[in-house]
């Protein structure tokens, strides 16, 4: 029998938690307190404890936590900033929008994530920073990267918006650089009912930079001490975090599962997966996206038995003419060109049942036996 089994669907989620959900709305309409109050404070001290790191700041989005750790760290034109080319569009726009030029790194065929041994030949005097990736909720091989920067003391920062939770050798992602920014869009595995984002670190001077940085520079109502802009995660969002980060580990542990289900279903059909060569990395499983050379073929036979799937992301960020300054062409990087010619990402949600897993892979399976 046909199914409609959507990409992504908070329903499910949200469910789960409503009563508490519309407690903590009302609470805050009655506190009369939207903007910096004790929610925000709340949140971000439990945000930062998830993140094993000493300071945590609630930002308006994901980019503005991208784009404000790259402005503490005081880079701006004429700076350069190595990123991988696979990547999504916000962490290269978030070095262009601060002034600075992406150097742009292809991806790791089998981790999909930056490819940890072309960093060091991209490094020059102008390398300001260098943003990790943990793409898809796995994390990136952080030894080789952190060994980089120590030898030549160039900071990391982390674009940790698809991977809250996950692990590399035990560590949390999030508490490897001397920043991170994450992304609470409501699709993320933390997500507001709403734009928001955050930013960790244990350095105390640039937490107080960061948070003069999003409040017009100013710490004192009315004293405005550095330029800044007006970004800040808002009573409501942060009450609906503080809500759902108690759920967070369990979620992902379910994400876990649909993943590992995923994976011994598919076992026998010629597709591959984000792969990694050890034990050291625990992904969260953001998404879940499998490679095929039949990706066109593939994606309409699903969506005729009601499976919706996506493309992350179908064009790469250095092929966008957003990017087009930057001067790069199709053949620069061959392996992040070959992922968004193949990669088709399948539906993981919270909520989502063995019968819908069974669907989709069974649906697969089909596929391949028709071919
Ligand atoms: C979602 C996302 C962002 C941007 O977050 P927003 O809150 O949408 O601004 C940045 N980087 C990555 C990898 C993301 O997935």
């Amino acid at each position: 029998m046909k199914k409609t089994i959507p990409f992504l669907t908070l329903e499910r989620q949200h469910k789960e938690i409503k009563k508490e959900l519309q407690d903590a709305l009302l609470n805050t309409l009655d506190s009369n307190n939207f903007i910096l109050g004790e929610n925000l404070k709340l949140f971000e001290k439990e945000f930062a404890a998830f993140s094993n790191s000493n300071y945590c700041l609630g930002v308006g989005n994901g980019f503005d936590a991208l784009k404000l750790s790259l402005k503490a760290l005081g880079i701006g034109i004429g700076d350069e900033v190595i990123t991988p080319a696979h990547t999504f569009i916000a962490t290269i726009l978030a070095i262009q929008e601060v002034g600075a030029t992406p150097i742009l790194v292809d991806a790791n065929p089998l981790t999909y994530n930056i490819d940890e041994m072309k960093i060091g030949s991209k490094i020059t005097s102008k390398t300001k920073a260098i943003i990790v990736v943990h793409l898809y909720g796995l994390p990136c091989n952080m030894e080789p990267i952190l060994k980089l920067s120590t030898k030549y003391t160039i900071p990391i920062i982390e674009d940790n918006a698809q991977a809250q939770g996950a692990t590399f050798k035990g560590i949390p992602t999030g508490s490897f650089g001397k920043l991170s920014a994450t992304s609470f869009y409501p699709a993320k595995n933390l997500g507001a009912l709403g734009d928001g984002g955050a930013i960790t670190t244990n350095d105390i001077s640039l937490f107080s930079l960061i948070e003069k940085f999003r409040n017009y520079g100013s710490k004192e109502k009315y004293i405005n001490v550095v330029s800044g802009c007006n970004s800040r995660l808002d009573e409501i969002q942060a009450k609906v975090l503080s809500i759902k980060l108690k759920h967070l580990a369990k979620w992902n542990n379910e994400r876990r599962k649909i993943a590992n289900h995923y994976k011994i279903l598919l076992k026998n059909t010629p597709i591959q997966l984000q792969e990694t060569t050890n034990e050291d990395y625990k992904s969260v499983y953001h998404i879940f996206t499998i490679k095929t050379d039949d990706r066109t073929e593939l994606m309409e036979y699903l969506n005729d038995k009601g499976i919706k799937t996506q493309i992350h992301y179908p064009i790469p960020p250095h092929l966008q003419e957003c990017c087009s300054s930057l001067g790069y062409k199709k053949g620069d990087f061959p392996i992040t060109e070959n992922l968004s010619e193949s990669l088709l990402s399948l539906p993981l949600f919270i909520g989502m049942t063995i019968d819908e897993i069974q669907y989709v892979s069974n649906s697969i399976i089909a596929f391949y036996k028709n071919k």
